[in-house]
């Protein structure tokens, strides 16, 4: 009976629309349609979804909830695993994750769990004004440990991304002190500076920000650590018992070619953090951006696909995404590349930039591009792409926007000196998130390298626990 009712589609703004606009691509599920698509789950009794999810939502529960029309229920079930469900049924590879293990998706169309999740949030938070008392319901801690901590404890957060935001709220939860101190003047980190309005819309990130700063978290924007102050600095003299680093690995990669430093090629990050945190798609913004008509984007992951999205609503005619593989090993999530393709980006597959080239005034006006082929795996298991000699063609450019990935910045590796790296300057860390400095912890990008949402958000739930043993026993 079940697997009868057909997978129900949230409803979307037009692509020729809003590939014009900053407004969010999809809406939400009505009622009726929640209701159905829930109605699809099969309630496995040994639900592999679960194991799918990084942090074990507790995915039959949440959706026999909303089944039941017990909508509410649905979202305590969900944030008892995950501080930010509106965030992730957004943006969680889903298809990699909990839908992907889900047993309808082996003959037919697996359970839409995102889709279900972002339904509870968003109804949850517009029956609220504001997320459901923030803090309050979400702890892992339990009732016993909470009581059993000395109130008041101060515990710095470096970073207000997800990692650094669940660590947070699950100490504030606890009955810490806890002060996040981030470098730019707005919190939210990725899902402020550069997942774009019309995948995440800012409110969203804001709302949850305000009701954690309601509940009594402590927010120090424009507070570089390193800078204002050391991580031995906040522990010696600003009495914190533990620090918290999540500082992500936002530091932009480019690729080391001819002609990368002319005018109008840009780091993804830079062109997000404009379009984005600077509001550069508001017609009464001041940001300086470029632009462009012709604009190549370099890459095949989420970022370069939110940079070419983002480039096209600016106006550009003409947006090229240029992957040195194929369709098949494109590392972004399914969805975007569907409403990429939708809006008129443009693939160009087994492509890669070897030179830019300037006019006389020292913008960018062309890319040269190689054509690829792909040879045997590599150790990531994608087919290793090769260079095809002589295929070399001129693409006429006016904004080049690299996003071939990022790194850890390495300000605080480098005035913390006991805090060990790995050769590409990432954080080691054990499976709680302790550093080989005691009290001092960290978790989120910083850590693993650049990964994804839910798991910066599982590392600063584990760290936040080993940190209220930490600061218990000390
Ligand atoms: P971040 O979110 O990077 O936050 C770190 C914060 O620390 C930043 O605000 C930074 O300013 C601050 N900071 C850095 N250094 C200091 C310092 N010295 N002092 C104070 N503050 C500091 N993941 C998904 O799951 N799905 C997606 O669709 C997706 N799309 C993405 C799109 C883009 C454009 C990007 C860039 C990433 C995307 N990701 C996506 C990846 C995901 O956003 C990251 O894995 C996640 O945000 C990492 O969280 P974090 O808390 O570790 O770090
Ligand atoms: Fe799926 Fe992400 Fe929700 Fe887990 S948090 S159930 S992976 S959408
Ligand atoms: Fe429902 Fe799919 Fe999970 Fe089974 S695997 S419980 S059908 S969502």
């Amino acid at each position: 009976m079940a697997e009868k009712i057909p997978g129900q589609r949230k409803k979307e703004q037009a692509p020729q629309l809003r590939s014009r606009n900053f407004e969010e691509v999809a809406f939400n599920y009505t009622p009726e349609q929640a209701r159905l698509e829930a109605s699809r789950c099969l309630q496995c009794p040994k639900p592999f979804c679960v194991a799918g999810c990084p942090v074990n939502v507790q995915i039959p529960q949440f959706i026999q909830q909303i089944r039941d029309g017990d909508f509410a229920a649905a979202y305590k079930t969900i944030r008892a695993d995950n501080y930010l469900p509106a965030v992730c049924g957004r943006v969680c590879p889903q298809e990699t994750q909990c839908e992907g293990r889900c047993v309808l998706g082996k003959k037919g169309e697996p359970v839409a769990i995102g889709n279900l999740e972002r339904f509870a949030a968003d109804t949850a938070m517009a029956a609220a004004g504001v997320p459901a008392a923030a803090a309050a319901d979400m702890s892992a801690l339990s009732e016993t440990e909470v009581s059993a901590k000395p109130g008041g404890r101060k515990i710095a957060v470096v970073g207000s991304g997800p990692s650094g935001l669940t660590c947070a709220a699950e100490l504030n939860a606890a009955g810490f002190k806890v002060t996040v101190y981030e470098a730019l003047h707005e919190p939210g980190g990725v899902l402020a500076y550069g997942i774009p309005e019309f995948r995440l819309p800012k409110n969203i990130v804001r709302r949850e920000i305000d009701a954690l700063a309601a509940a009594g978290v402590r927010f120090e924007t424009n507070t570089v650590i390193g800078r204002l102050f050391t991580v031995d600095e906040l522990l010696r003299e600003q009495g914190f018992a533990a620090v918290y680093i999540a500082s992500g690995a936002g530091f932009p990669v480019f690729m080391g070619l001819p002609g990368e430093d002319l005018n109008g090629v840009y780091s993804a990050n830079e062109y997000l953090t404009r379009v984005n945190l600077m509001k550069a798609y508001r017609p009464e913004a001041e940001t300086p951006i470029l632009r462009g008509q012709q604009v190549a984007v370099i890459g095949g992951g989420n970022v370069a696909l939110d940079a070419a999205r983002a480039a096209r609503r600016l106006g550009a005619d003409r947006v090229r995404l240029i992957y040195r593989r194929s369709r098949a090993e494109m590392p972004a999530r399914q969805e975007e590349i569907h409403h990429a393709g939708e809006e008129g980006i443009e693939f160009l597959f087994l492509s890669n930039p070897v030179q830019y080239l300037g006019d006389s005034k020292g913008f960018v006006r062309a890319a040269v591009v190689q054509k690829m082929t792909l040879g045997e795996p590599d150790t990531s298991g994608r087919r290793r792409p090769a260079p095809l000699a002589g295929s070399e063609y001129e693409l006429p450019v006016d904004v080049v926007i690299v996003a071939v990935g990022t790194q850890a910045n390495p300000l605080i590796k480098d005035t913390t000196p006991e805090l060990g790296t790995t050769d590409r300057g990432y954080i080691i860390v054990d499976d709680s998130g302790k550093t080989t400095k005691p009290g001092v912890y960290a978790g989120g990008d910083i850590a693993s390298g650049a990964a994804t949402v839910i798991l910066a958000m599982g590392a600063g739930k584990r760290a936040a626990r080993a940190i209220a043993d930490f600061v218990g026993a000390a």
